[in-house]
């Protein structure tokens, strides 16, 4: 828990009053292993937090803790070893409910990710819910974990999807999904909307605020894709007001295969268990079988209990950083990246959005996206190169591909100047 690096947090109510000197990036990066080493011998510049981010000491530790220390299944043994790994892995749920702002850690469940939380909602509340006719409200924004498992449960079903469109700047329109809300003809028909914080290909960030309002002022219940916006901006699930919100621990710094669904409470109550197994009963006999209480009905068979205590490391990490500071830090970065890349001729860069985290989507004249992504990669500069899991984002501007360049907390202005740089060595390679 917590780190040496504490810088104290701003206050949540007066954003930006941390001077930038106050955020040690060099300390930062420092807690992170893997941004020292070099690439094709020159240092590592990591521009892709958006597709998986690097873990800092305090979560490798709480990690190798764990498997040095504490190694045992959860919610069973009754000797120490036992306990301790049933305390760390409910502590770690704690820390998942701070962070998101829920009220009791009963709502929150344990995923392998985003996605395995999506199609947890898609198939415990969603499709008790859907009849032929019924639709699920998403946005052309959406990645493809929250596109798919829609898809499934409406052919289960006889649902059909509805999509609130985009505008030329990469935002969704806003007054068109109030309107799709609004329409009788969907009246009553709808009966979930689910929509991204941030978008993971643009950078948009959605007002969801107004989203979740619009939603239940018809009776829709609304799920948040939350996987970019838990590394990159504070929030709170009560001031949202959303049903759902679903987070991955990769993209927070915690390892792969863990994530957190957050679900007000009467939803967990109501919704038949996800898996079947060990774990998430309270008793079995082959006549019958009764539930343990949420949040452990939806957990069934062994968790991932040391992802799961990485991810209370990675979170309480980011909080005692302050949010705050990291969002101002990551907006200063956006600032200049986004300056940086349009003085460069020829380069385009994809979704505009008046309201937008530190991702930028770019392409260039006559070079295409993977050539720029194995160019720089030869610079030691890590970008994605692809339709980033939102092929209809890329649709929208009639892309097949963008090159993408995604900053996180330990990114500094000298990886942004190399980035262009980068940029015009491939231009001058190619031209
Ligand atoms: C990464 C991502 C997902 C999928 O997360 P997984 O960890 O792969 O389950 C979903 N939505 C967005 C916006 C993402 O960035």
């Amino acid at each position: 828990m917590g780190t040496s690096l504490t810088t104290d947090s701003a206050p949540a109510s007066s954003p930006g009053v941390l001077p930038a000197t106050a955020y040690d990036v060099e300390r930062i990066r420092a807690e992170f292993p893997a941004l020292a080493q070099e690439i094709h011998g020159k240092p590592l510049v990591y521009l892709d937090s958006a597709a998986t981010a690097q873990k800092p000491r305090a979560v490798l530790d709480a990690v190798a803790r764990f498997n040095e220390r504490d190694c045992a299944n959860v919610h069973r043994g009754v000797y120490l070893m036992a306990a301790r790994a049933t305390a760390s892995y409910e502590e770690a749920r704690k820390s998942v409910q701070r962070f998101v702002g829920a009220e009791s850690s009963s709502e929150i469940v344990f995923t392998r990710g985003t996605t395995e939380a999506i199609n947890l909602v898609a198939q415990s509340f969603a499709r008790p819910r859907l009849a032929p006719g019924d639709a699920v409200l998403i946005t052309g924004l959406e990645h493809h974990s929250n596109i798919v498992p829609w898809q499934l449960v409406c052919e289960q079903t006889g649902a059909h999807l509805l999509v609130a469109p985009l505008d030329g700047r990469g935002q969704v329109v806003i007054e068109e999904f109030e309107r799709m809300l609004a329409d009788p003809s969907n009246s009553g028909r709808i009966k979930l909307a689910a929509f991204s914080h941030i978008s993971n290909a643009l950078g948009t960030i959605n007002p969801v605020e107004r989203m979740v309002a619009a939603a239940h002022r018809h009776g829709v219940a609304t799920l948040i894709d939350g996987a970019q916006a838990a590394p990159h901006m504070p929030f709170d699930v009560g001031a949202i007001g959303c049903d759902f919100y679903a987070i991955s621990g990769h993209k927070v710094f915690a390892p792969t295969g863990i994530g957190a669904l957050y679900a007000k409470g009467k939803h967990l109550a109501s919704m038949p268990p996800y898996h079947g197994g060990g774990e998430m009963i309270r008793s079995v006999t082959f006549e019958k079988t009764t539930y343990a209480e949420p949040p452990h009905k939806f957990e069934a068979g062994t968790p991932n209990i040391s992802g799961a205590i990485g991810l209370g490391a990675a979170v309480e990490y980011m909080m005692a950083l302050g949010r705050e500071a990291i969002a101002a830090h990551e907006a200063r970065l956006l600032a200049k990246a986004t300056e940086a890349l349009a003085a460069i001729p020829g380069l385009d860069i994809w979704g505009r959005a008046e309201n937008k985290a530190a991702v930028v989507s770019f392409t260039l004249d006559g070079v295409h996206p993977h050539d720029i992504g194995t160019f720089l990669d030869g610079e030691g500069i890590a970008v994605r190169a692809g339709h980033h899991c939102a092929q209809p984002v890329m649709d929208h501007f009639n892309l097949a591909a963008t090159a993408r360049a995604s900053f996180a907390l330990y990114n500094t202005e000298a990886e942004v100047e190399a980035l262009a740089e980068g940029i015009r060595k491939v231009q001058e390679f190619f031209s």
